[in-house]
């Protein structure tokens, strides 16, 4: 029997008969393009996001508002000078800094650790090829975890391959530490699947190849903004449920699946439940970040800020591209008591939900994840995974409004569930065995890079 059954048909119905999901996804593509951080983009879509939810009476409503270093795209370019005279599509990578110079060029394959020891001597102050690819049997390494240890090779550039030809060039930030000096970045651009194939055939005929890169991005300090929606029912028992997703985008694109899909539906939810918050047994805390794409940024600072609320969070809901048309997956961290409820739960809504017990360091749960929070990435994987975020491509329509609809109603009748569970088994985790558990994840040296290793040493 299902103990929810009015308050889902409340639920449901709410979410599929509202056009306000699919008009909320288009306007934070179409009128928000890219809603990169420091641009007007970004500072418009917070503007809305504000506004929308005031529209739709949800309160108490803030913004929580932080310091950071911004990075403005210039132009780029990058020829190829020897063995032919060539110009390549190139996108520069946030953070990189400008440049003119000339560079010999090295192949670095995957840019894993056996490929860098290989190769140790010839990484000083050359161009560095890297492909976003791993081997099929791991490790995972994302471009961050290829990237910090070059920056410590004295490498001169960084050039990353896009894994999925199309001719779209990659873009992605760099490890910055935000309390050190501006310039701290190595000049990087991100190529096409096609332009890295045709850099290996000009060096390996020639045995060598001479190229330049030429940008003019900036760097300027600013400060952006979280925004907050704390939904309580009549007699809050001081525990919260969190649904959270970044608002910010990359400059490149209407960056529709990465993340307006999350950022809409988490204002959707937001929306339903406000209107029934009288049936919630505590809060459900909706946070759409800002400076996810840049590092973390708006997480990260909320988990500095929130040190004492979060004992109280029963679970994290974090969603990160949830508009392909494919199952819903839930990543889950620091859970493993609560794995099987929510097979039972997902079974009972009825939803085909992947869940699994899997880390990915690399979205806004995961400063939570640092601090023992339990939680989810939830995700509808895309081509290769990451699909069409991150280029040129990622474009309004490729997000399925079924998809959103879908994610919505499922994650909505999760998180009244774990709000009335009577006998919640997850707990925060000690620091001590986060440590202990992240240390496969080869995530310690970017993190310290970065100034974010939470623990001593
Ligand atoms: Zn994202």
């Amino acid at each position: 029997m299902n103990q929810y059954r009015e308050l889902d048909e409340l639920i449901c119905g709410e979410i599929w008969t509202s056009m306000d999901l699919e008009e909320n996804h288009r306007r934070l593509c179409l009128e928000y393009p890219g809603r990169f951080s420091g641009s007007p983009e970004g500072f418009g879509a917070a503007e809305y996001i504000v506004d929308t939810l005031t529209s739709y009476g949800v309160n108490p409503l803030q913004k929580e508002t932080y310091e950071t270093i911004f990075w403005k795209r210039g132009t780029a370019e990058c020829r190829i000078l020897s063995p032919v005279n060539r110009e390549l599509p190139c996108l520069a990578l946030p953070y990189s800094p400008a440049c003119n110079r000339e560079f010999s060029l090295v192949d670095l394959g995957m840019g894993h650790p056996v490929d860098l020891e290989r190769m140790c001597h010839l990484i000083k102050g050359n161009a560095i090829l890297v492909d976003d690819n791993n081997p099929p049997a791991g490790p995972h390494l994302h471009r961050l975890q290829k990237y910090v240890p070059l920056v410590k090779s004295e490498a001169g550039a960084f050039l990353f391959v896009n894994k999925s030809p199309g001719m779209l060039a990659p873009t992605g930030s760099l490890a910055f530490n935000q309390s050190r000096e501006m310039d701290q970045a190595l000049p990087a651009v991100g190529l096409p699947f096609e332009t890295g194939a045709e850099l290996r055939y000009w060096l390996n005929r020639n045995g060598s190849l001479n190229l330049k890169l030429v940008m003019n991005n900036s760097l300027f300090r600013g400060q952006e903004s979280n925004i907050i929606a704390d939904i309580s029912g009549p007699d809050p028992n001081g525990s919260m449920v969190l649904i959270t997703a970044h608002y910010d985008g990359h400059d490149i694109s209407h960056a529709s699946v990465d993340n307006a899909s999350g950022t809409a539906v988490v204002m959707e939810i937001a929306r339903v439940l406000f209107k029934h918050r009288h049936q919630l047994k505590g809060t459900v805390r909706c946070i759409l970040f800002a400076g996810e794409e840049m590092g973390l940024l708006g997480s990260h600072h909320h988990v500095k800020k929130q040190v004492k609320t979060l004992d109280s969070i029963r679970f994290q809901f974090n969603l990160d591209c949830v508009g392909h048309d494919s199952r819903l997956a839930l990543m889950i961290h620091n859970a493993s008591q609560v794995k099987t409820w929510l097979e039972t739960q997902a079974k009972q809504l009825p939803a085909p939900i992947d869940i699994q017990e899997y880390l990915v360091p690399f979205s806004d749960h995961f400063p939570f994840y640092l601090q023992g929070v339990p939680g989810a990435f939830c995700v509808t994987p895309g081509r290769d995974g990451r699909g069409w975020g991150h280029t040129y491509a990622d474009s309004f329509e490729k997000t399925s409004m079924e998809a959103l609809h879908k994610v919505a109603a499922y994650i909505a009748r999760l998180v009244i569930r774990v709000d009335h569970e009577k006998d919640w088994r997850c707990q925060r985790q000690t620091l001590q065995a986060i440590r202990k558990e992240i240390e496969p994840y080869n995530v310690e040296e970017l993190l310290q890079f970065e100034g974010h290793w939470p623990f001593s040493p």
